[in-house]
């Protein structure tokens, strides 16, 4: 049984973005910069500061459930800078004892001393970006880490105290075979971590691969990206990991509550470039110039949407239903989707029962195409 616990909670989440990394990976399209100096980072984390001091006042009402840096990668600061911010918004919000408090890291960033003293300040989870144990993959992604270099990153962390990690890997990648990949599943498994995010390489447009691979030459055929697909299922439920949501497998009570939040429309605050924020029925997105940012980081211009009463329905059936558990059928969702929910149904995609609608493990493989039925 399924136990989503974490996932049930009145929440409020606050993101962090850090748009800096070692070197920008040729497939990644996130708001983040490579090669920037000491100076622009500390000036950076000076403006989020402010920025968060500034915007804690709208929100003296609500308790922080979850706080999660992404980026970018945020171990690329000086450890003192993220233990400055991370101070600030305990300072500035009322944050719940038992929050969940994330880092993303790059496995070739990170060292005994940060992590330690980041498990010290109340981190209490890192999600590392592995993506491959296969050397070979990993030097075709530009990624600057090797699989050993991770294994001693893993290490160090469960040195420090963390029993709450997360490894990224990705399928479909240049030159990867099933036998690799299936490699790297037991690899990762036998690492015991408490969460595993499985991705397929998606090339996206602006980035070195769409160059390279945008007519599908040199990746993995539609075929074995299926059975890459299939076979992370079957090893990670096999290893006693739940899949949760479409490409997130925990162990019991390990789900990350903050991308819970994401995908129950829960409220969260952004802070930092680019960052997104939903909350009041409203979506945001911070500026993200970074020049801007840093000269004014309280004085932004945001990107309001102001979400109509379809806007909600759409987001709350392909955000819901990327969850395993599915979302709660109201009187709503029969009466807009009643006829593309029967087809969907008899097609043996969803499943309706007791109140609660899901995709079958069929209609997980055609999600896509199912979330685009229910645009209005
Ligand atoms: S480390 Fe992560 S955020 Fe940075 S460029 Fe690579 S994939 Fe993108």
């Amino acid at each position: 049984m399924t136990n989503d616990k974490r996932c049930d909670m009145d929440r409020f989440g606050l993101y962090v973005h850090i748009p800096f990394c070692e070197r920008k990976c040729p497939y990644c399209d996130f708001l983040s910069f490579a090669g920037c100096g000491k100076t622009v980072k500390l000036d950076y984390a000076g403006s989020l500061i402010r920025e968060i001091k500034a915007k804690a006042k709208k929100y003296s009402d609500r308790t922080v459930s979850s706080i999660f840096f992404g980026g970018g990668t945020p171990t690329t600061l000086q450890t003192g800078e993220t233990l400055r911010i991370l101070k600030t918004i305990y300072e500035s919000f009322n944050v719940a004892s038992d929050a969940e408090v994330t880092t993303e890291a790059n496995p070739g960033t990170v060292n005994p001393y940060m992590l330690k003293e980041y498990k010290k300040a109340g981190f209490n989870r890192i999600s590392f970006g592995l993506q491959s144990a296969d050397n070979k993959e990993l030097s075709k992604l530009k990624r600057i880490h090797t699989y050993e270099e991770f294994l001693f990153s893993y290490d160090t962390a469960k040195q420090a105290g963390f029993d709450n990690i997360n490894i990224d890997i990705m399928s479909a990648l240049p030159g990867q075979t099933v036998k690799s990949y299936e490699e790297t599943l037991n690899k990762v498994i036998g690492l015991d971590p408490a969460h595993i995010s499985a991705y397929s390489l998606i090339i996206e447009e602006n980035t070195k691969f769409y160059d390279k691979y945008k007519d599908g030459k040199g990746l993995p055929s539609e075929n074995t990206d299926r059975k890459m697909y299939a076979l992370t299922k079957e090893i990670l439920e096999d290893a006693g990991y739940h899949r949760y949501e479409i490409s997130n497998y925990a162990k019991e009570g390990y789900e990350c509550r903050h991308n819970c939040l994401y995908w129950e429309r829960g409220e969260y605050l952004g802070l930092g470039l680019g960052a997104s924020s939903f909350a009041g029925g409203m979506r945001w997105k911070n500026d993200p110039d970074l020049a801007h940012y840093i000269a004014s980081s309280n004085k932004q211009k945001y990107e309001i949407v102001r979400l109509t009463k379809d806007d909600e329905l759409e987001e709350t059936m392909f955000l819901g239903l990327r969850m395993m558990k599915g979302i709660k059928e109201t009187p709503l969702i029969t009466k807009t989707y009643g006829d593309i929910l029967k087809r969907h149904e008899d097609l043996l995609l969803i499943e309706r029962k007791d109140g609660n609608i899901r995709l079958t493990d069929k209609g997980i493989d055609v999600s896509n195409s199912i979330f685009a039925d229910y645009i209005l």
